[in-house]
């Protein structure tokens, strides 16, 4: 084979063939010769560096050793099958178990030579043991590929090891891949950037991080890699937003009206704060341009998110426009409507309710009013994204809590006029910076970081089963103040029988402690009928109930100002997001309001850490970076749905300064050379022209 290159099969390389390609293929998603060399190690073992026995500890996240293997057993049956052996040092004996693979190993390894052995300490009864350590006759060690201090560490499967492709088979794969396509390697960062931010060149970095000799070129290297995968996301994600503000016209609100100014001037019932002031100008400038507008609002709970969308809707109507508002589930749609009629009153404009309970006469009418346009704005769940509902003339649409609608909604509502309408994105917590960069590096973003005034902050407490009969005698005396108290019960699957369970078997001793008829308590959850679960929440809205138990269908966005305190029942199952929005249902009002997270005794360290945030914070922002350190990117919710995410080796978790970095670089670029014309940057429009939009709202139905 001659030409081998970065997009060669896999099974062409040698020593691959097609047993081992497929191998690669299930396990790896290795396709090709390029694929294989992306697939970098995932850490790397310090070869330099040997502990004695003694000095092990279950700490540790690895260590090597180097000893004489002085016995090995098999112990056990079936399940409990194992094999074990006794490691020695000058210092001391530590034991060695494997699980899987016990004939080759007892084949393969010899009892009483000394062995490089590589491993985590752990500790059981005690004792300190290490679990399918690695294992390097001291001897062959000197022949190694490389020879190397940082030795690389590969992930590797059971399958894998069957073909001989542990992390020892895959670095002789790297090797033989690295040396046949060595010549065809290319650069596809420009120079001039290269040299500005002083980054390795490519096929040194390549080399560098399967092969490191040292562990500064290795951090240069790793830091190349990184820099090149966010630049490019970066670089597509922000094509992507100018290829929007060209492509498609705007409808243009040049003038701020009777409606907005009547709201304004007459109905607010509040002052706005100078965040909520300065975001309505942003969109109010925006949509003035002649471009379509797409903006992120970030607002943390109770920031209000909604009065802003309020009035960016009568900002449209009163250009000549309909605007809606999508939210995520039908109590929030409901609720949104009420408050929204109450405050617009009867004279400024008409609004109207659409969700799956809307009767098919009230559809019919309303139907018929949208394609009028004698109905201004449309509320609802995503009803309104069907095919039925047409609009006569929509100019802005607003979507709340957008973590729950993916991008195709997006782009159903962008399709309800010929010119696109304006699109403004209301997350329901904060989203950590880097996450906003990439999931939503195509609009623009508003921050509203600034609650209204006089809000006293929650305090929030952590109670473990113990304190439960304080937790009830605090809920007694709240309610005998006239406030109202929330509990909430971790339903994680709607369908679980055993949350069910928990649910009722929570409130029959509810009803036991705060009986009727001094007490009055509502339920709501998931599983009820919608006309049932509004019957609920009304009672509690009017206060004749003074206790709401619920699961998280109240998570997001409910609002009852009277209720001051929430509960929040096994709070270490809950997310960090997940806690700080149902925090978030109290502190509406003007009283004190508290947060008593109930947990049992056993946490894990992730729940602990959680937990110990929440009673820390009220800062949305804050706890959405802890979130974010604490999951890692690919658990937060919204990301699974968008391919960008997908790295090979950044982490937005860990890596917020080079994205940032890279971010910038695209944004300087950009303003210099809008098209990428220019010769140096003949790379990045090659690139570009290469691959489709990130998202191709064109090609979405
Ligand atoms: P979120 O940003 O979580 O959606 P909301 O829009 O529901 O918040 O607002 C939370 C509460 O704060 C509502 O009761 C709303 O009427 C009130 N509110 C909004 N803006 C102000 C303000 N500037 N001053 C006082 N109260 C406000
Ligand atoms: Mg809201």
């Amino acid at each position: 084979m001659a030409d081998l290159s970065l997009i060669t099969p896999i099974e062409y390389l040698k020593g691959v063939g097609p047993q081992k390609a497929d191998v690669l293929k299930k396990e790896l998603q290795i396709f090709t010769i390029g694929d294989l060399l992306q697939n970098y190690p995932f850490r790397y073992i310090d070869r330099t560096k040997f502990y004695k026995v003694q000095q092990l500890h279950p700490d540790l996240v690895g260590a090597q050793v180097l000893g004489r293997l002085i016995n090995l057993q098999e112990l056990g049956e079936k399940r409990s099958r194992r094999l074990v052996g006794q490691l020695r040092d000058d210092t001391g004996m530590i034991e060695l178990v494997w699980f899987q693979s016990i004939t080759w190993l007892k084949k393969n390894l010899k009892i009483g030579s000394v062995y490089i052995v590589y491993g985590k300490p752990t500790e059981f009864n005690g004792q300190l043991s290490i679990t399918h350590p690695e294992m390097d006759l001291y001897n062959s060690h000197e022949k190694k590929v490389g020879n190397m201090s940082m030795q690389p560490v590969y992930s590797s499967t059971e399958k894998l090891k069957k073909f001989n492709l542990d992390t020892k088979g895959i670095q002789r794969l790297q090797q033989t891949a690295l040396e046949t396509v060595f010549r065809t390697l290319q650069e596809s960062i420009p120079n001039y950037i290269l040299e500005r931010h002083r980054l390795l060149p490519y096929p040194q970095a390549l080399v560098a991080i399967h092969f490191p000799q040292q562990v500064n070129e290795l951090n240069a290297a790793i830091q190349r890699l990184k820099f090149e995968e966010l630049f490019f996301i970066q670089l597509r994600l922000l094509r992507n937003k100018q290829l929007n503000t060209q492509r498609y016209k705007g409808h243009r609100f040049d003038q701020v009206g009777d409606k907005f100014n009547t709201f304004f001037a007459e109905r607010l019932p509040f002052p706005l704060t100078n965040a909520q002031k300065r975001v309505v100008k942003e969109i109010r400038l925006d949509t003035n341009t002649g471009a379509q507008m797409n903006r992120l609002v970030q607002g943390d709970v109770g920031s209000g998110k909604t009065i802003v969308a309020l009035m960016s809707m009568l900002l449209a109507v009163d250009n000549g426009y309909q605007a809606c508002m999508m939210a995520p589930t039908e109590i929030l749609a409901i609720q949104h409507y009420k408050g929204l009629k109450e405050l617009l009153g009867e004279d400024i404009c008409t609004i109207k309710l659409l969700t799956g309970s809307t009767s098919v006469k009230e559809r019919r009418i309303l139907h018929q009013e949208l394609e009028e346009g004698t109905l201004d704005i449309l509320i609802g769940t995503h009803a309104l994204i069907e095919d039925k509902v047409k609009f006569k003339n929509i100019g802005f649409v607003v979507i709340d809590e957008q973590h729950r609608f993916g991008v195709e909604q997006r782009a159903k509502l962008w399709r309800k006029n010929s010119i696109p309408p304006h699109m403004l994105v209301m997350t329901a917590t904060p989203i950590p910076r880097t996450l906003a960069m990439t999931l939503y590096g195509d609009l623009d973003i508003s921050i509203i970081d600034e609650l209204p005034a006089g809000r006293k902050p929650i305090k929030t407490v952590h109670f473990f089963e113990s304190s439960r009969l304080r937790m009830f005698g605090f809920m007694r005396d709240e309610i005998a103040k006239g406030r109202q108290v929330y509990i909430v019960f971790p339903l994680i699957k709607e369908s679980e029988k055993l949350d069910l369970l928990y649910l009722e078997a929570g409130l029959e001793n509810l009803q036991r402690e705060f009986p009727l008829p001094q007490y009055k308590i509502s339920i709501v959850h998931g599983k009820m009928p919608v006309k049932d679960k509004d019957f609920e929440m009304q009672r509690f809205v009017k206060g004749e109930t003074q206790i709401m138990v619920a699961t998280t269908v109240i998570e997001v966005g409910v609002n009852v100002p009277n209720a001051s305190v929430m509960v929040i029942e096994n709070a270490e199952r809950f997310g960090l997001s997940q806690l700080h929005q149902l925090r978030g249902r109290v502190g509406r009002g003007a009283e004190q309001s508290y947060c008593i997270l109930m947990s049992g005794n056993k946490l894990s360290k992730d729940g602990r850490q959680r937990l110990e945030t929440m009673v820390r914070t009220n800062d949305g922002f804050e706890i959405a970076e802890v979130d974010l350190q604490l999951r890692g990117p690919g658990d937060i919710s919204g990301t699974q749905q968008s391919g960008v995410l997908e790295m090979k080796i950044a982490n937005l978790a860990s890596d917020q300064a080079i994205l940032a970095e890279a971010r910038e670089t695209v944004i300087e670029i950009f303003k210099e050379d809008p098209s990428l014309s220019s010769e140096k940057n003949r790379l990045l429009a090659n690139y570009l022209n290469q691959r489709s939009p990130l998202f191709n709202w064109d090609k979405i139905s």
